[in-house]
């Protein structure tokens, strides 16, 4: 799997949109890996781990075939994740010679729900009809075409079963573990009892070098001891990519800092258009 993050920030981007605090201020002189868009990730040129508002935008700077997209998994219905305005694009006459004609979303009830709300307004009805809304619930275990899809249940708001992902293609495992707290071993224990193998995981680390007091997000402590569940569980393959990811300017560190104090865990700091070749 070739795994490309084409944003790595939380819901108000660095330097978040409307803001002048030191972080963004500086986010703003430095520039490159210091700016952060939305959280998404590719895999593989065909399928979406989330679909925020600045997938437009990411298509555009990173140059990929959209309409190649088959897939998108949407961990929960936060807009930094949803954006489903703009699958009423996904057809005539707005989209024309797209290469692959439908798509599937899979997310649980409370997304579905708001994609058919979002869209309804406007979505045509016949492009309504490309895009297959699969819900699921954690620990649902499926096959797309030659992909492996596990959901698994995040930590992370009330009122909806948000998600996080195991998948899995060529042999090769990857765990997206944003936006949730710290998960209990009994996640992974589970995970392991289904016969996954995790070679790449990018995890939450949205109060930077600190903890995730909130029990919604993570900190680097806390992808610390998630990294020693998942082994212990017996998850992790050898030498495994593992990922920080989904910053907030509510973290003081720029991206060469935040990654020398993740380096000395053997962790790396994801960056808008960093990109992982996985290997099982
Ligand atoms: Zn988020
Ligand atoms: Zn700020
Ligand atoms: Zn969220």
């Amino acid at each position: 799997m070739r795994i490309k993050f084409l944003g790595t920030a939380a819901a108000e981007g660095v330097p978040a949109v409307f803001c002048n605090c030191p972080t963004c201020v500086k986010a703003r002189q430095k520039g490159g890996k210091n700016i952060r868009t939305r959280s998404q990730i590719l895999i593989d040129d065909d399928t979406l781990f989330d679909f925020p508002m600045d997938t437009y935008m990411h298509m555009l700077v990173h140059g990929f075939d959209l309409s190649a997209v088959k897939r998108v998994l949407i961990s929960h219905s936060h807009m930094d994740h949803c954006y489903p305005q703009e699958l009423c694009m996904r057809g005539a006459p707005f989209a024309k010679n797209m290469t692959e004609p439908r798509i599937a979303v899979y997310c649980n009830a409370t997304v579905r729900e708001m994609i058919l709300a979002d869209t309804g307004r406007e979505i045509r009805p016949e492009i309504a009809a490309t895009v297959d809304i699969k819900t699921l619930h954690p620990y649902d275990d499926l096959m797309s075409d030659d992909m492996r899809i596990i959901a698994l249940p995040a930590r992370h708001t009330k009122g909806e079963e948000c998600l996080v992902y195991y998948v899995e293609r060529g042999g090769a495992g990857a765990l997206f573990l944003n936006d949730t707290g710290r998960l209990d071993g009994e996640v992974y224990a589970r995970l392991k009892a289904m016969g996954a193998k995790v070679h790449f995981a990018a995890l939450d680390c949205t109060y930077g070098n600190g903890s995730g007091t909130s029990g919604r997000h993570m900190g680097l402590v806390d992808v610390v001891e998630q990294l020693k569940l998942i082994d212990g569980a017996g998850l992790l393959a050898q030498d495994p990519i593992v990922y920080a990811t989904h910053f907030s300017h509510n973290n003081d560190f720029d991206f060469d800092e935040m990654s020398e104090k993740a380096a000395a865990y053997g962790i790396l700091v994801a960056y808008d258009g960093c990109t992982a070749d996985v290997n099982a």
